[in-house]
């Protein structure tokens, strides 16, 4: 099954999170040592204080954004403020560069470096990377090109060449961790959806339906509503094997699970709990409605032939019903109740829907 940009940004966000502040340490270290350089190469004067104050601002900025970052949890706004990050640093790097002395042009180089490490270090999305590429690639031609050119030639084109290739093969390497990253994430769920389907039907297995359950359970407690679970079982299903094959068997458990589901909520959870024996989980129903409902599952089934492979095949279910109580919102025990219920429509002659006379609505609880 694909999954979605947003399943994929939010799955991997916190890993974003600490890859961009490592890659905000990646960078703010090496501003430091350039400080020095700048120091060492200028001197002192003018020009210095106005290229210490922009190492600075970005040297804070990063570090102001290293705190925040560690409670964000909102990918959409990680990409904003790395985009704006990004730009304030090439802002930084334009300013920086513009209006050094010739001899110091080489200086530009280690710009190119950089580029190449935040392309492969930065988690921005390849879509946002590419107007950080353009931001930095247009200005540095118009840069190297109207200002530097005509004193060093040769070192201009390999200067802009190098950039151009730094920038293509940046971005690409970006472009490959996203779909590595992406294919990851599609495996590691894929597993954990396989995981919680029964691979004869695609429906829910009893985990899937035990941990949906739980926090369905939580929400009773909660608020108080009403809930009730169906236990159902095809009727003499091993005589249907035996009369027309297990594989035909098969056929049938699709198709049974295909009206079922077909009759239910997209709320209600449904659930194969083996064999032939499925369970269901209506949140908010009450036990008279629950009645009604396995009514009409019962004769979804049993009133029309199951036609699979050309043959058409007669089956039927009991249905045993049970309420949750409020008072005990304990799922074992709803369960418990409901597959009592079950075997007690199999004894009174099958294809027939009973329920747990425990707890109806209204009336009075007796011990479970
Ligand atoms: P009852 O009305 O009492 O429920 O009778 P029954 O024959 O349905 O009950 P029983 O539990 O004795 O038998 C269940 C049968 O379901 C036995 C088994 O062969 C069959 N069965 C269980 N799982 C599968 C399956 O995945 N495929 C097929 N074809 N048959 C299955
Ligand atoms: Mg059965
Ligand atoms: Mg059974």
């Amino acid at each position: 099954m694909k999954v979605t940009p947003e399943q994929y940004r939010t799955h991997y966000l916190e890993a974003d999170i600490a890859q961009w502040r490592f890659a905000l340490v990646l960078f703010a270290v090496p501003n430091i040592i350039f400080a020095w350089i700048d120091y060492t190469v200028i001197g002192p004067g003018r020009m210095l204080h106005v290229y210490m104050t922009l190492r600075a601002i970005l040297v804070v900025f990063s570090a102001a954004l290293w705190h925040y970052l560690r409670t964000l949890r909102d990918f959409r706004r990680l990409d904003w403020l790395m985009l704006l990050w990004s730009l304030t640093g090439l802002a930084v790097i334009f300013l920086n560069v513009f209006g050094r002395p010739v001899d110091y042009f080489g200086h530009y180089a280690f710009e190119v470096f950089a580029v190449l490490v935040f392309f492969a270090a930065c988690p921005l999305p390849p879509s946002k990377q590419v107007i950080v590429a353009a931001c930095y690639l247009l200005p540095s031609i118009v840069l190297l090109l109207n200002y530097k050119t005509r004193s060093l030639p040769f070192y201009t084109s390999n200067l802009l060449f190098v950039m151009v290739l730094a920038v293509i093969s940046g971005y690409l390497i970006s472009v490959r961790i996203n779909r590595y990253r992406m294919s990851a994430f599609e495996a590691q769920r894929n597993l954990e959806l396989q995981a919680k389907s029964d691979p004869l039907t695609g429906i829910a297995n009893r985990r899937a339906f035990l941990d949906a359950a739980r926090g369905e359970m939580a929400r009773v407690e909660r608020t108080a509503e009403p809930a009730a679970v169906l236990m159902l079982d095809i009727d003499h299903f091993k005589a249907i094997n035996d009369r027309h094959g297990h594989e035909l068997g098969d056929l049938l458990l699709i198709a049974f699970t295909q009206r079922i589901q077909a009759a239910l909520r997209p709320y209600d959870h449904f659930a194969r709990f083996g064999g032939e024996e499925f369970v269901v989980l209506l949140p908010g129903t009450a036990a008279a409605d629950a009645a009604a409902l396995a009514d009409r599952l019962r004769r979804v089934i049993g009133d029309q032939l199951f036609v699979v492979s050309g043959q058409a095949v007669p089956m039927t279910m009991s249905v045993g019903v049970a309420a949750v109580r409020p008072d005990n919102a304990s799922l074992d025990c709803a369960l418990r109740r409901a597959d009592a219920a079950m075997y007690s429509a199999k004894k009174h002659g099958r294809n027939r829907v009973e329920v747990d006379a425990t707890y109806r609505d209204g009336a009075t609880m007796k011990a479970a």
